[in-house]
């Protein structure tokens, strides 16, 4: 039995950020990330409302950050953009030792039960490469027919090293449509020996959740990516809730035969549609953590939201995950 308690990431940044950010978050090209420049108390505040609803794990404000991007949409030196880069780990810490200001003696004594984990966890938000082009090709990988392994660590490297020079705990290579951009990912961090700690996190196809978007099978993604030893997480993320128990599935049996350690990481979507130029749809769903238990009975060991899942749904998935934890006496 495993003996480390599961553990509560964040929701979507986006949504909660919109709330208390100058630009409208969803209409910006640069996403959430221009907001580190115009919005950096708004960003605090975004992380302090993650912290407040009882997330182990919040994510840097970096997801769409990437040194290119920055430059061209912000016109920043690149000095600059690493700077900003940098102080999204500040905005994060700030929202951290603030956190831990409001809390009373209870709060450290379960922070000691919970050890060896050092919560909350500060997590550095990787985007895919797609992501840049603004076309919508993050969510099927199209770009991966066209760009060189030089292009998509050219667009990775810097973000990545800034991050890790910023001492995040660990790096959330996320909503990956392909296994050949992470592997290159990976390849550039062992390269550079950086033996930095990441969880790598697939967004999957909306019929087929035992493929990545760009059709790679989940589980020939969990055996190329567990071979590195630095790789902690393997999950998936922004895809439709009722997906992640089939994707649970297929990732758990990998990983008992495979014997492996790896944390399993699922943080779906509230489960509506983007409509491109007109954003969510408003169709009714079924709300996130009536999935949740599902899920920690199929092996996820991190659970949290993306895109969409607010602070509330939060609230209630820390419960579901307290109960399981206390049921099984991890806390
Ligand atoms: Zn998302």
């Amino acid at each position: 039995m495993e003996s480390v308690p599961v553990l509560l990431l964040d929701g979507g940044f986006s949504n909660e950020l919109n709330k208390r950010c100058s630009y409208n978050v969803d209409k910006e090209s640069l996403w959430t990330a221009k907001a580190l420049m115009t919005d950096a108390k708004a960003v605090t505040e975004t992380h302090l409302e993650y912290l407040k609803a009882g997330a182990d794990i919040i994510e840097t404000a970096t997801y769409q950050a990437t040194t290119r991007g920055l430059q061209e949409s912000l016109g920043l030196s690149p000095i600059e953009c690493e700077e900003l880069i940098a102080n999204s780990v500040k905005l994060a810490e700030n929202a951290v030792s603030q956190y831990k200001s409001l809390q009373d003696d209870n709060f450290f004594s379960r922070q000691d039960k919970v050890k060896p984990a050092k919560l909350p966890i500060i997590a550095g938000s990787i985007g895919p490469y797609g992501v840049y082009l603004h076309d919508g090709s993050e969510y099927s990988g199209k770009y991966m027919d066209k760009v060189t392994e030089e292009d998509i660590i050219d667009m990775h490297s810097k973000r990545l090293e800034v991050l890790i020079n910023s001492n995040v705990d660990i790096l959330a290579i996320e909503t990956m449509p392909s296994l050949s951009e992470v592997e290159m990912i990976l390849r550039f961090l062992q390269s550079r020996s950086v033996n930095a700690k990441v969880w790598v996190s697939f967004n999957l196809q909306e019929n087929d959740p035992s493929r990545t978007a760009y059709g790679d099978y989940v589980t020939d993604a969990f055996q190329t990516v567990s071979k590195y030893s630095n790789v902690l997480g393997f999950g998936t993320n922004c895809i439709n809730p009722k997906n992640v128990g089939p994707f649970l599935k297929l990732v758990s049996q990998a990983k008992a035969e495979a014997k492996s350690d790896i944390k399993l990481i699922v943080y779906p979507n509230v489960g509506k549609t983007w409509i491109p130029g007109q954003g969510w749809s408003e169709e009714d769903v079924p709300l996130i953590e009536t999935y949740a238990k599902e899920w920690l009975e199929l092996g996820a060991n991190i659970i949290g939201g993306c895109c969409q899942v607010g602070p509330d749904e939060i609230r209630k998935l820390r419960d579901i995950v307290d109960d399981w934890n206390n049921l099984r006496g991890k806390i």
